[in-house]
């Protein structure tokens, strides 16, 4: 029986991954569940599950959670804060973490999974964006494992030679071709994404994700955060990592070899498959995805992304380029603005202006040690603040 922790169980990886676990109630055992501030959802997660630990990053709402478990007579001990997600991440009992909080927030629960040297599942990409390189320093330090649950990332690993640990040029590899869905917008005329709403940003065609990764398909900064978290976890150069629209998402991703062959991962788009093979692996368990059907699908269509569309794309391929902290920087605007579009302060089309800008007013660095990484991500979000009330004051949205 292996235990499990699940970081940012309320949320929609945090919710499939309970789905598959439920599945093999025989393999796994749910030790610790994580949120910021959902206590009704904890609540019933808690009721289905005995976790021995609940915790809320959010004090008030851990509060709630311990009144509401006392009143129901469960005896799951209730942490909350850093700390505590932190404590979850690491506790002995945990042989496997499942890191899906989103946004930066995610990194430092992540980085004690990875020091207490557990099998660490990554749906959290926005960590390696911010702290690639000291993140996978740690992981061999501290002979962690990680297993990617981003689709992409989880269909690359599969058509890898050596389970994506090895180097690509002694191991065949050309190139790896990341698959993009291209969102909702993907045949909007141009002059019309500026008006987009976030429902509209939201309903994605294909997958049912949350809302901060919803508007980063939308805008496609999503595929340049995962180029980036290809780079690290695949010790792929830029040019070695290409990005293919394909709109139907029934091939997740591929590996181009050097004799021609080129491997692909195919499946339902249905965040199950990637969580059920990372759980097992190298085994493999159900998860409840359908067969795919290949009369239904019927076509694979693939277009080069045109980058007018999708400028995001291009900023994070030259966050590469620059090395140090463009990465952390970028991220931080990103999520700076993201915010901002989904509580209707910002137009759409400002998401890349205020990262492109962010960008240029903050020198790149070159750091490694995680207070300064953590430090820049600060100043990232005050600066990407600024540029945002400048833009929002000079064009009279608000
Ligand atoms: P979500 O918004 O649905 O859920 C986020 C979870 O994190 C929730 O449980 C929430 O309570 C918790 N959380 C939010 N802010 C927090 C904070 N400050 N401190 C502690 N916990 C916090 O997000 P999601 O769609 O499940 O995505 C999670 C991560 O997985 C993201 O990094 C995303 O990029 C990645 N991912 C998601 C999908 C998908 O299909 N949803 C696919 C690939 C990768
Ligand atoms: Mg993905």
């Amino acid at each position: 029986m292996k235990g499990i922790t699940v970081l940012g169980s309320t949320g929609s990886i945090g919710v499939s991954t309970l789905d598959v676990l439920a599945r093999h109630g025989d393999k796994y055992r749910v030790v610790a569940l994580t949120a910021n501030r959902d206590v009704e959802g904890m609540l019933l997660q808690c009721e289905q599950f005995r976790p021995e630990i609940a915790v809320m990053a959010d004090a008030n709402a851990a509060n709630r959670l311990a009144k509401g478990l006392s009143d129901r007579d469960i005896t799951t001990e209730v942490l909350s804060g850093l700390r505590g997600l932190e404590i979850a991440a690491s506790m002995p009992a945990a042989h496997i973490v499942m890191a899906a909080i989103v946004g930066a927030a995610g990194l430092l629960p992540a980085l004690a999974a990875v020091r207490a040297g557990k099998r660490l599942l990554l749906a959290n990409k926005e960590a390696l964006v911010v702290a690639g390189s000291l993140f996978m320093k740690e992981v061999a330090a501290h002979g962690a494992e990680i297993l990617p649950i981003d689709s992409e990332h989880n269909a690359v690993f599969q058509c890898l030679p050596t389970g994506g640990d090895g180097d690509l040029v002694s191991g065949g590899v050309k190139r790896i071709l990341l698959t993009a869905s291209g969102g909702p917008f993907l045949t909007t005329p141009l002059e019309q994404l500026a008006t987009v709403t976030p429902a509209q940003a939201c309903a994605h065609p294909n997958w049912e994700m949350g809302r901060k990764i919803s508007v980063d398909s939308a805008t496609m900064m999503n595929k340049g955060l995962e180029v980036i978290e290809a780079h690290w976890l695949f010790h792929a150069k830029a040019e070695e990592i290409e990005v293919v629209l394909h709109p139907q998402s029934i091939i997740h991703s591929m590996v181009e070899y050097v004799d021609g062959s080129v491997l692909a991962q195919l499946g339902n788009p249905d965040m199950r498959t990637p969580i059920a093979h990372a759980l097992a692996w190298p085994q493999r368990i159900s998860s409840g995805v359908d067969s795919l059907n290949l009369f239904e699908v019927a076509q694979l269509d693939f277009e080069q992304p045109d980058l007018r569309r999708y400028p995001c794309l291009e900023l994070a391929y030259q966050a590469i380029q620059a090395g140090g902290t463009a990465s952390v920087v970028l991220n931080a605007a990103n999520e700076v603005a993201v915010d901002a579009f989904l509580s209707q302060r910002l137009a759409f089309t400002e998401i890349a202006r205020v990262v492109d800008e962010t960008l240029q007013r903050l020198p790149v660095q070159s750091v490694e040690d995680l207070d300064t990484l953590l430090a820049i991500d600060g100043e990232g979000r005050a600066i990407a603040e600024q540029v945002m009330q400048n833009r929002v004051l000079s064009s009279g949205i608000g």
